[in-house]
């Protein structure tokens, strides 16, 4: 089996097992899916907040709902940055209380979302990882898991060291709302790796079973 941990779904197959990022529309019926659900730092307002949590709370509490999520910090918005920290900060009480995982999303924020972080007891992936190393290293000292996509098809040598030395027992991988296939991104990440296709399979796995539960 495949995982794809952050996607919009393009093409369902059955050996690809992929969990589909909600943004909006948290009571709209999920009907067996597998998704994550959360307030993207891009779509915030303000005025509805307050509102917008407790629909997502009511919603998160859901069996189908994997992760809460993406949710974070991105410095590249124009969201204001008390409202995105606010936002962030309610979803990290959320993940908490319902004991589910956290799909975080960091735009030039490392050190902000990590400082965030630090009373979190449950699994964090940080997604759409495209960065060098030196920005990367603390949040894989801080033991949080880091899902690639297709910045591993790309080539870019630095985000590919980034990959290299990431443990394989903290990675997941994702297409997000690229149309590629995921398989295309284990077989990119297994070159990258210089391990085998099955021995990627195996482990990405095993990590999903330790952090989502369905
Ligand atoms: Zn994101």
């Amino acid at each position: 089996m495949y995982y794809n941990i952050h996607t919009h779904p393009h093409s369902v197959s059955e050996d690809v097992l992929f969990i589909e990022n909600l943004y909006k529309n948290f009571d709209h019926e999920i009907m067996g899916r597998k998704v994550s659900m959360g307030l993207h730092p891009w779509y915030l307002n303000a005025d509805y907040l307050d509102e917008q949590i407790i629909n997502l709370a009511e919603n998160a509490e859901k069996s189908e709902v994997l992760a809460i999520g993406e949710c974070g910090l991105d410095k590249l918005s124009s969201t204001d940055w008390d409202l995105q920290l606010k936002a962030f900060q309610l979803q990290i009480k959320l993940a908490r209380n319902l004991n589910k995982p956290l799909i975080i999303h960091c735009v030039r924020a490392f050190s902000e979302v990590l400082a965030q972080l630090k009373t979190v007891n449950v699994p964090v992936i940080f997604h759409g990882i495209n960065n060098k190393l030196s920005l990367i290293q603390p949040v894989i000292d801080a033991g949080y898991y880091l899902s690639f996509g297709k910045s591993l098809l790309g080539g870019n040598a630095a985000i590919l060291n980034t990959f290299k030395i990431t443990p394989l027992e903290q990675i997941f991988l994702e297409t997000d709302d690229a149309d590629i296939d995921i398989r295309e991104i284990y077989k990119s990440a297994a070159v990258v790796k210089e391990i085998s296709e099955k021995e990627i399979v195996l482990q990405l796995e095993k990590n999903f079973l330790n952090v989502f539960h369905y």
